[in-house]
């Protein structure tokens, strides 16, 4: 018999999870929420907020080279990877007694285990045997990082993903990192910047290749400046471990009649896959999910397993909804969270055409330096508006924190803007603040800036986001 008590019931203690069930709850729905591990999801416990921290540790480390060339004397600085991982842990493990507490306070009842759809005729969750319903299910299950199976490259299981590094008891010696997304890009920095001797494999030329290609050529550029050692073209053959517990990488090319750099990276302690995530939807058992009207299968997924919902978030069963990364668009916890609100207020507060607008949603990269990006890149900007009705405006220059430090680092930014009022459509940077940057101009941006408005605000001097507001 189904325990039918609740009006909403939530799959998954993570980003989306919490803010949905937490919104439902404040709005008077009587909330359960379904989770087998820690709360926080993976932003707290092994994404957003852990990154970060060992983000800002490697911003240290290069601030380290600048002391000098400040006046300070600092000779034999050591870094103590240890202290850092035990204080980030204890953050974290306070974050998440505070969701716990969070959850408890709103009164929303927390069933621990994984849930699961059975086959009966309303959409109903299995957790450790007992069985729960609710007029509304709420799928935000999120996803984990993708390994290659052994079968395809044999040894890959010898590696680990984001997940493990964040486990790591000591700074690697030698790292290989293999991707070219944001978090491979990110995990190289890091480590690379904290002393670890890194290399990083991509298939192609470029990390970051869907963003703006000023920011994916210049990215690449700056992750060889901090001495990653980026191996282009390039995939994993083979890994083995040798007799003293490290493991040789054998690096092949990835592009027929292309040549690479091949050969074996040696003494490897630390080879990291950042190669894609996989939505967390197999156990779900969403196939279980009794059809509905025409649709055969209840809850439908796309080829790579995702939940495929409307704007509204509404799966394709009445009554069952998913957010954040299990729908495979825009995986970033403010996404997740904005998606989760908005459907509690469609749900409880009547508010029907609440639903998130997934356009211009800024995002930044943790990269060495920082990279900030909001809306079309050049190449879709021309795709949508064509090319004579694009006009770029672009600037690359030392910031002024740098005019004394033998360490340059440059800064690049793009506008993009379109149409004879010359709408601001995009926006890209990478240097030094631009992460901190972006957030005051992306609501700009939302608000339908020109580049008159921008030329029309006043710059703050000196700063390089001055620069934004007197480009030509
Ligand atoms: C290394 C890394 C760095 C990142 N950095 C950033 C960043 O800087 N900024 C940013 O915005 N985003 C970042 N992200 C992405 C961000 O973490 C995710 O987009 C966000 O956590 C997605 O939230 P979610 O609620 O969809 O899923 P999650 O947060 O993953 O939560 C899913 C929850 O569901 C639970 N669950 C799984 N299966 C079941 C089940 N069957 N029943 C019940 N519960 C289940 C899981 O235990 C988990 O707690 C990063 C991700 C990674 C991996």
């Amino acid at each position: 018999m189904a325990v039918a008590a609740y009006e909403l019931l939530v799959l998954g203690g993570g980003s989306g999870g919490l803010a949905g069930a937490r919104r439902a709850a404040e709005l008077g729905a009587r909330v359960a929420l379904v989770e087998p591990r820690r709360f926080g999801g993976t932003c707290v416990n092994v994404g957003c907020v852990p990154k970060k921290v060992m983000w800002n540790a490697a911003v240290h480390a290069e601030f380290v080279h600048d002391h000098a060339d400040y006046g300070f004397e600092t000779p034999g600085v050591k870094f103590n990877w240890r202290t850092i991982k035990e204080k980030r842990d204890a953050y974290v493990r306070r974050l998440n007694e505070i969701y716990e507490n969070n959850v408890k306070k709103a009164h929303i009842d927390i069933i621990r285990g994984y849930g699961k759809f059975t086959a009966d005729p309303e959409p109903t969750i299995e957790v450790d045997g007992k069985k729960y319903t609710a007029p509304h299910i709420l799928i935000a299950t999120g996803g984990r990082p993708a390994v290659p199976p052994d079968s395809e490259i044999p040894g890959a299981s010898l590696g680990i993903t984001s997940d493990g590094f964040f486990d790591l008891e000591e700074l690697p010696r030698r790292s290989v990192i293999v991707g070219a997304g944001y978090i491979a890009v990110e995990i190289a920095g890091i480590l690379s910047t904290l002393g670890s001797k890194s290399s990083l494999l991509i298939r192609r030329d470029k990390v970051l290749r869907t963003f703006d290609s000023m920011i994916s050529s210049n990215c690449t550029q700056e992750l060889e400046n901090t001495g990653v050692d980026v191996w282009k073209h390039t995939q994993v053959k083979t890994v083995t471990r040798s007799p003293h517990g490290l493991l040789d990488v054998t690096v092949t090319s990835s592009v027929p009649g292309c040549t690479p750099k091949e050969g074996v990276i040696q003494d490897v302690d630390c080879l990291l896959w950042a190669v894609g995530r996989e939505p967390n939807t197999e156990e779900l058992c969403l196939d279980q999910v009794v059809r509905w009207q025409h649709i055969p299968s209840g809850v439908q997924v796309d080829a790579k397993g995702h939940v495929v919902v409307d704007k509204y978030q509404n799966t394709t069963r009445r009554g069952v909804y998913a957010v954040g990364d299990v729908c495979g668009r825009a995986l970033l916890t403010p996404v997740a969270i904005a998606a989760a609100r908005k459907l509690a207020h469609r749900l409880f507060e009547g508010k029907e055409e609440s639903w998130l607008d997934y356009h211009d949603i800024p995002t930044v990269v943790f990269s060495h330096p920082p990279i900030g990006t909001v809306g079309l890149t050049e190449d879709e900007a021309v795709a949508t508006h064509g090319r004579e009705n694009v006009k770029i405006y672009s600037t690359s220059f030392t910031p002024l924190y740098h005019a004394i430090t033998q360490r340059k680092v440059k800064c690049v930014m793009k506008l993009v803007c379109a149409g004879k009022e010359e709408k601001v459509v995009g926006l890209h940077m990478q240097g030094l603040g631009c992460d901190e940057m972006l957030q005051g101009f992306a609501v700009a941006i939302k608000m339908g800036a020109t580049k008159a408005d921008l030329d029309n605000t006043v710059a703050i001097h000196p700063t390089s986001a001055e620069e934004l507001v007197t480009l030509r």
